[in-house]
């Protein structure tokens, strides 16, 4: 047995072996592919890896050597790995395996190239010399042309009983140099192939229906960063469809340029919306961010740019370079952005992180199987679908674990909306009650005002009618009465009578005791008058001076006459008494009476009392004189 045999003697059994023990026995046995001697001989094992019976030869970058060439060449051979790993390397490159079948019955098996990407797979199966079969393969055929119907590339391939044959394998790829050989027995390779399918048929069930659902969150709450999530998980699952092959063999068989470029087509979107989910699930767009952190944006929207550039317009290993290098970059920077937004207190990054960690362990772990630090398995070929698989879950936590964030942080908000909203309304009330309470005031106010100004006007009003020392009316009152009384006598054709009243001498009087006796002396007069016209419609007024003036509605000449001489004589009669001593007062009167046939008669009535009081005073004084 040899030691790589030792090393993965259960590489297709379901064994997994503790990650670290792998490890260190490689690290003891290496190097794992030390060359046999003689050819592989046939056996019953499922898989046969054809560890130290492969050889290798670079054929330089023209591709130019034929089969027969290659027969032909005994120098260059190398022992290979039955994991070639060439990396990015321009040479076509050949492969030889010897295989015996020792037994008496013919044989078959399937030569398998696990890697799909290859641009070109010939297999030439040699006996004795002689060319017997051949395969074309790689992915620059259409996938129908495939000898069989399978991703990677496979050759069925036979030996009559007890024969040797050589089989060369033609490599070339643009792409990544990988030549995993393998050889199999139908039925293992067909138990293994379903394992495989199973798997992945579990992975991109998971992802449809992930992809699916979150499409339907997306729907429902709108979200950008929502939309590019489903965005980068869709373009993650075509691009695992790309690197698989299965996108070949199931979505686009005979589109073959398109096949090569769709790895970095989907690659670059998948990075793409990635990013821009980072930024926006992150929130590092908004302005309370560093410096640094704008600038490193600015930074990931150049390599974002670079990488969209190379995809379109690049060729295909100047753009696989940019695209595999800048995902990588990218995958860091989204990585950093995690812990920096976690260190910053955000819940949600938690997920975050363990998603992006997911993924960069899954290649990780990819990466170290095909450089055989990792052995080959059933875990390690799919560490990838499963870090996407687990980022995939992880960021639908994430992202539900921020809904729950914000709901929080609303349901806060909206209840301080509601406190502020309460506050706002008392105030509102407080303002309202005071407002009402100085409207009251003012009414009450206003009130006090409109009374106190209606009392100041009534006493305005009868100040300006009534005499300030006699108390009786005034003038304009007369005048005012007069001309009322005259229009009402006119319409009922009823007599109005007037007497005009004169104190006697009364220049002599003032003269004689001072102004202020002579108006306690008005005053004593005028009462005197008032109370000798005793009807209710009569109207005693001052007109001036020491003249006063009786009206006497409904009064005919000779009740007239009656009422100024009952005026005259009470005057007479009246006590006027000056520092203790009596004086005598007289006055003289005029009457007129009038039956208006004019409304505008008042004048003439005046005047003609008037001139009576003037013959009054013509006669001698202390009289009474009646119009004719
Ligand atoms: P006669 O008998 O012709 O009426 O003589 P008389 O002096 O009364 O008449 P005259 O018109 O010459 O004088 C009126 C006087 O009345 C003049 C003035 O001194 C006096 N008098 C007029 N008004 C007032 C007043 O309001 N108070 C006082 N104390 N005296 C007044
Ligand atoms: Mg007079
Ligand atoms: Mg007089």
């Amino acid at each position: 047995m040899s030691p790589t045999r030792l090393v993965f003697p259960a590489r297709h059994q379901g064994r997994l072996y503790g990650l670290l023990t792998a490890w260190l026995i490689l690290l003891v046995l290496a190097p794992a592919h030390a060359r046999e001697e003689g050819p592989l001989i046939l056996d019953d094992a499922a898989g046969q890896p054809p560890s130290g019976h492969l050889e290798r030869l670079n054929a330089g970058p023209g591709g130019k050597l034929t089969i027969q060439d290659v027969m032909a060449r005994q120098k260059g051979w190398e022992p290979a790995s039955d994991h070639v790993n060439l990396g990015l390397s321009p040479d076509h490159w050949w492969f030889r395996l010897p295989v015996r079948n020792a037994t008496r019955e013919p044989a078959q098996r399937l030569l398998e190239v696990g890697y799909p990407s290859l641009d070109r797979v010939d297999i030439y199966a040699v006996d004795d010399g002689e060319v017997v079969s051949s395969f074309k393969m790689g992915d620059h055929q259409p996938f129908s042309e495939r000898p069989v119907s399978h991703r990677f590339f496979v050759a069925p391939l036979e030996w009559p009983a007890n024969t040797t044959r050589t089989f060369y394998i033609h490599v070339h790829s643009t792409g990544p140099l990988q030549v995993p050989v393998e050889l199999w027995t139908y039925d293992a390779f067909f138990t293994h192939s379903l394992l495989q399918q199973t798997v992945a048929a579990l992975f991109f069930g998971a992802m449809l229906i992930m992809g699916l659902y979150n499409f339907f969150i997306f729907l429902g709450i709108r979200e950008r960063a929502h939309g590019y999530y489903v965005l980068h998980l869709l373009t993650l699952v075509m691009f695992v469809l790309s690197v698989t092959g299965y996108g070949f063999q199931y979505f686009w068989p005979d589109a073959v340029e398109w096949n090569e470029r769709s790895i970095g087509v989907f690659l670059t979107l998948a990075v793409v919306f990635g990013m821009l989910f980072t930024r926006d699930f992150l929130h590092l767009g908004t302005r309370h961010h560093t410096r640094l952190v704008q600038l490193g944006l600015y930074g990931l929207y150049a390599l974002l740019i670079l990488m969209v550039l190379a995809m379109l317009l690049a060729p295909y290993t100047l753009m696989l370079i940019t695209v595999v290098a800048g995902a990588n970059f990218a995958c860091v920077a989204a990585f950093g952005a995690g812990i920096y937004t976690w260190w910053r207190g955000e819940q949600s990054a938690r997920f975050y992180l363990l998603a992006w960690g997911a993924l960069l362990a899954g290649g990780l772990v990819l990466a170290a199987s095909r450089f055989s630090i990792l052995p080959r398995n059933l875990f390690t070929e799919n560490a990838v679908q499963i870090g996407a698989t687990l980022l995939v879950s992880l960021l639908s936590l994430a992202m539900a674990e921020r809904i729950n964030e914000e709901r929080r942080r609303r349901a806060h908000a909206q209840r301080q909306a509601l406190d502020q909203e309460r506050a706002a309304r008392l105030a509102r009330e407080e303002a309202l009650e005071t407002q009402r309470q100085a409207n009251a005031m003012l009414e009450q106010r206003v009130e006090e005002r409109t009374r106190e100004l209606a009392e100041a006007n009534r006493q305005l009003e009868t100040m300006s009618l009534t005499d300030a020392l006699t108390q009786l009316h005034n003038r304009r009152s007369f005048d005012e009465i007069m001309a009322v009384e005259y229009n009402r006598c006119y319409r009922y054709q009823h007599a109005l009578s007037l007497i005009f009243v004169d104190i006697d001498h009364f220049k002599d009087f003032n003269d004689r005791h001072g102004h202020q006796v002579g108006d306690t002396c008005l005053q004593g007069v005028g009462r005197v008058i008032a109370r000798s016209a005793c009807r209710d419609a009569d109207v005693t007024a001052r007109y001036g001076g020491e003249e006063f003036c009786v009206l006497l509605p409904e009064t005919d000449r000779d009740g007239a006459r009656e009422v100024a001489e009952r005026v005259r004589r009470n005057v007479e009669q009246e006590r006027f008494l000056v520092g203790g001593r009596q004086e005598p007062v007289t006055v003289s009167l005029g009457v007129a009476c009038h039956y208006p046939d004019t409304p505008e008669g008042a004048h003439q009535l005046l005047q003609e009392a008037d001139r009576a009081l003037y013959e009054s005073k013509q006669n001698g004084r202390n009289q009474v004189t009646c119009t004719a």
